[in-house]
């Protein structure tokens, strides 16, 4: 065996790397640095549930990375493949997450080792309901301790039944809709959450995309207008950003890499329609109007001007790395770049918007409904109609003032129904959002530039969310 072939690291290893890599160059109290970075506890679960006339065995996690905050919060995941660490690599993930958008969260994450598209919708439901209630009855889903949400493989329906699972084991909670994110809107949900991991991308390149030095450093120019762009996964998160980015920021889409193989089309591919295909066949396969790869994956490393793996971990490795061609690539999905593979990106100068930034629209949106849950009600709705009276004081003193002038001037109908529109629910969401995530940048992009010895947005990352948890550890005593 060559022993200068450095072997893959495993997901898990990958964020240890990486976290190692920050804590490097950060002065924490001796034993701090370990506390932080190891997995507080997981805890597994196998359950029976009898389906088609036998019991079927059921292996579950849930891992609580740190409680420096608490609830802890993060999505459950349903899987074939998943597994203890790497449900521990993405709960750590969540804890630097939430930290670095100012989420008052702790990191945790789960994972049901299934294939959801094996069972029908009455069987997902009372496996769903199942796996609830193992992890309820442990306070593992609790509004004030444990929170989880959608991930790869769950949605809204899924948040819906662990909600209504809650609430029938707990009757006499007055926040038992507090105890899981992502629901539906008609079960205690927020407008833009199904939206909002793909809108915090779009929202996240916007603010890349206002800085000269950060658009130079990663040797592309101009604004996102007509930029190239690769997609990894048309699922939730992939499909909203590609969709947003083409259709109000003037990208092109010109590959969308999925399970079946993938599309390419150097001028540009149809969102919209491309989902549709998939929703109804299942894959892009047959799809009418672009090429089809087989080998997907080597999609991956076309010519564009940004790459966004929005699929699972561990996609650009070390094998393929070398061969990425986009100067830009932004993380929708967790650790799609394995610690092996970003040691080769720096050095070939490749820009990186790390995971924890970049997806981290998803858990921005969830902390928004955890309030709007524990509060009891809608935002907007008390101040709505009370912000377009005042609005409306002041263009009837405009027009008032423009009769008085003969109407030399006017106000145009487009800026009067607009100014007069108080905000609703999902406008105040996608705004939170939009602040969020520019606060959030500002705090790496400052550290990426300001240090010397900081080369990468995933490091300065690290800092700002490390220095966090250590802050409010240190707060604690410990
Ligand atoms: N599963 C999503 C994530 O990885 C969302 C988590 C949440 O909303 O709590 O960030």
């Amino acid at each position: 065996m060559n022993v200068n072939v450095k072997a893959e690291p495993s997901f898990r290893e990958s964020v240890d790397l990486m976290f190692n890599r920050a804590v490097a160059l950060m002065d924490l109290s001796p034993g701090l640095e370990e506390k932080i970075r190891v997995c507080n506890s997981t805890y597994t679960v196998r359950f029976g549930v009898r389906l088609r006339g036998a019991i079927h065995t059921f292996t579950g996690y849930r891992s609580v990375h740190s409680e420096h905050m608490e609830p802890v919060k993060g999505g459950i995941r349903y899987a074939p493949n998943v597994h203890q660490d790497e449900v521990e690599a993405l709960a750590a993930l969540m804890t630097y997450k939430c930290a670095l958008v100012e989420a008052p969260f702790g990191g945790s994450k789960g994972g049901l080792r299934i294939d959801p598209r094996q069972y029908d919708e009455h069987e997902l439901e009372l496996i769903t309901r199942r796996f609830a209630y193992e992890l309820i009855k442990r306070d593992l889903i609790h509004p004030s301790q444990n929170v989880p949400a959608p991930d790869m493989g769950t949605g809204e329906r899924e948040m819906a039944w662990i909600a209504d699972q809650y609430a029938r084991m707990n009757t006499t909670d007055i926040n038992a809709r507090a105890c899981v994110t992502g629901k539906p809107l008609n079960s205690g949900g927020i407008a833009g959450r199904v939206e909002a991991t793909g809108r915090g991308v779009q929202y996240a390149l916007r603010e890349f995309f206002r800085d000269r030095l950060d658009v130079d450093k990663a040797g592309l120019s101009g604004t996102l207008d007509g930029k190239r762009v690769i997609v990894q996964g048309l699922g939730n998160v992939g499909y909203h950003a590609a969709k947003f980015l083409s259709e109000e920021d003037g990208c092109r889409i010109t590959g969308i890499i999925e399970r079946d193989g993938a599309l390419f089309d150097p001028k540009g591919l149809n969102v919209e329609a491309v989902r549709s295909w998939i929703v109804k066949h299942g894959g892009v396969t047959g799809y009418p109007d672009a090429a089809h790869v087989v080998e997907g994956a080597a999609v991956l490393e076309e010519e564009c001007d940004i790459l966004i793996p929005a699929a699972m971990e561990g996609v650009i490795h070390m094998e393929n790395a070398a061969r990425i061609r986009a100067p830009l690539i932004i993380e929708a999905a967790n650790g799609p770049v394995t610690a092996g593979a970003d040691d080769i990106l720096r050095r070939k100068g490749t820009v990186i918007i790390p995971d924890m930034y970049a997806n981290a629209g998803g858990v921005t949106v969830s902390y928004f409904e955890w309030v709007k849950n524990l509060s009891h009600i809608r935002f907007g709705r008390m101040q709505r109609r009370q912000e377009e009276s005042r609005h409306q004081l002041v263009v009837d003193e405009l027009e008032a003032l423009s009769d008085s002038l003969g109407k030399t001037w006017t106000l145009s109908p487009d800026f009067k129904a607009r100014y007069l529109r108080g905000a609703d629910e999902l406008e105040l969401v996608r705004s939170g959002l939009d602040d969020t995530m520019r606060i959030a940048y500002q705090s790496m992009r400052a550290i990426w530039h300001e240090r010397g010895d900081v080369e990468d947005l995933r490091t300065a990352a690290y800092l700002v969310s490390i220095g966090k948890v250590a802050a409010s550890y240190r707060a604690k005593g410990l």
